[in-house]
């Protein structure tokens, strides 16, 4: 069975052991914008509503949100470093 590296058999929030891997669309939202990530998958409590997401989900996530898109497809905004001339 293949989880994607992450395996969460106990609620990291409450303990609860139901939490379970559940696969649908995901809807969140940045600055007013919502965005949806289809078929995404994750853990979740039904005891808490924790959720918890594998690397890989939170990648997808990331690649869908309004904030990376408008990076150009970066996935962190990168500055160059400024060098302070010493002495
Ligand atoms: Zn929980």
């Amino acid at each position: 069975m293949n989880t994607g590296g992450l395996v969460v058999s106990v609620c990291p929030t409450c303990g609860s052991p139901d939490i379970r891997m559940v696969r649908g669309s995901w809807v969140g939202n940045y600055k007013g914008e919502t965005y949806s990530v289809k078929e995404l998958q994750y853990y979740s409590c039904p005891n808490c509503g924790e959720k918890v997401y594998s690397p890989e989900a939170m990648r997808r996530i990331q690649e869908a949100s309004p904030a990376f898109l408008k990076s150009g497809g970066r996935q962190a905004e990168r500055k160059p470093r400024q060098t302070l001339p010493l002495g």
